[in-house]
């Protein structure tokens, strides 16, 4: 996978242009998670110490495009980022379409691409102008690398260089390593709500695993093969293909399960076997026997890749069979990769960030590399290169 990193460039003096993904929740102005932006930190500071003019364009949220709107804009991030770099100016540009002052030690955040008119259909117009505003593009939005926009991949078509981050390079090594050369076994965890979109990961994943640990609405549609799920999530279109992953692969169908009669808050939780579930009821969550033989599976892991929690996180009741299956990842040896938002708003639920071994930025990004080891800016910073 050759392409051209930021580390191996002369950048001194250079104006350098950094897509990074600040795409945090917010609330009310106020950053809920920083997640991403102290993993965006380590580019951006190895771009000033070279001495490099750094400039720096993220999106943020989903504002009307074309109309500039207070609440998406990246103020909140630019005053957090003055914390960090205490020993630079830090400037936040509205208007920049048609060119930057940029001074000596200053750095300019360019104002979250999405007010501009044609971002996300990829405008050429658009990327050109970015294009216009660096001599060097450098890639390290891993989060939003599996959307074609014009602050991803059209800027990296026509910026006179365009190479990659450390965080973008990392999160690609990372992947590809676990893909390719996993120490066995190898524990694979999909879970979570969009059963359509992971069906194809399943697929691929269920190839090279040992074992492979299914949840939420993906463990809802293989339960629906041989048994009533009554009223909870799952996707009948996909029982056919449950069946035959079933039939060819070791994959850890759930023997009970808690359910409740309600979808809320603070609905009451029954364990109830696989086979009893009735027409009125959610499967919501794993019982204890399923959670029980899991952690015994996952203790024998040496590697361990998660992706969607395991039942409906949010509800207290309904919470234990995700929390527990984290906390045996947390305590295992095993390499431990984890990916998605919602698993990664479980993990800072149960704090237990720091015992994972690597937390991907990506949610669709890090499934669809892991699905398909490709990602549309890929191809075109390899074409870049020739
Ligand atoms: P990620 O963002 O980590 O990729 P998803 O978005 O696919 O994960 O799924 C997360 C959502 O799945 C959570 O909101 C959770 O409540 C929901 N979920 C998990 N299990 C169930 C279930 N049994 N029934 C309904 N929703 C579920
Ligand atoms: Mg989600």
């Amino acid at each position: 996978m050759f392409m051209i990193r930021m580390d191996e460039l002369n950048i001194y003096n250079k104006r350098v242009l950094i897509r990074v993904d600040f795409n945090v929740p917010m609330k009310q102005g106020k950053i809920l998670s920083d997640t991403r932006i102290l993993a965006s930190l380590p580019t951006i500071k190895l771009a000033l110490q070279k001495n490099a003019q750094v400039i720096i364009m993220s999106h943020l949220g989903r504002p009307c495009e074309g109309v500039y709107d207070d609440k998406f804009s990246l103020l909140p991030i630019v005053e957090y980022l003055k914390n960090k770099l205490i020993k630079y100016k830090i400037k936040l540009v509205k208007d920049y379409l048609g060119g930057i002052i940029l001074n000596q030690g200053e750095i300019i955040v360019l104002e979250n691409v999405r007010f501009n008119h044609g971002e996300s259909k990829n405008d050429e117009v658009l990327a050109r102008k970015y294009a216009a505003l660096c001599d060097i593009f450098v890639m390290d939005a891993f989060g939003i690398a599996h959307r074609s926009h014009a602050s991803t991949c059209g800027i990296a078509r026509f910026a006179d260089v365009s190479c990659i981050g450390g965080l973008f390079s990392n999160e690609l090594n990372i992947l590809s390593e676990v893909m390719k050369t996993p120490k066995r076994p190898l524990v694979v965890i999909v879970g979570g709500s969009k059963i359509s979109t992971k069906f194809d990961l399943l697929n691929t994943l269920s190839k090279i695993a040992d074992y492979v640990i299914v949840g939420g609405g993906i463990a809802n549609t293989f339960l629906a093969i041989e048994n009533k799920v009554g009223r909870s999530l799952y996707e009948p279109n996909f029982i056919g293909l449950a069946k035959q992953l079933l039939s060819k692969y070791n994959i850890q169908v759930p023997i009970d399960l808690r359910i409740s009669t309600e979808y809320s808050e603070n609905s009451v939780d029954i364990i109830k076997n696989r086979t009893d579930i009735l027409g009125n009821e959610f499967i919501l969550d794993f019982g204890d026997k399923t959670i029980q033989s899991l952690v015994l599976i996952l203790k024998k892991a040496n590697t361990i890749l998660w992706n969607g929690p395991l039942g409906v996180y949010e509800f207290p009741n309904f919470r234990r069979g995700t929390e527990i299956i984290a906390h045996t990842i947390a305590n295992s040896h095993a390499f431990s990769v984890a990916g998605g938002g919602d698993t990664l708003a479980a993990i800072d639920l149960f704090g237990i960030k720091d015992s994972i071994s690597y937390i991907s930025t990506g949610g669709g990004a890090f499934l669809q590399f892991i699905e398909s080891q490709s990602l549309p800016i890929i191809s075109i910073m390899k074409r870049h290169v020739k």
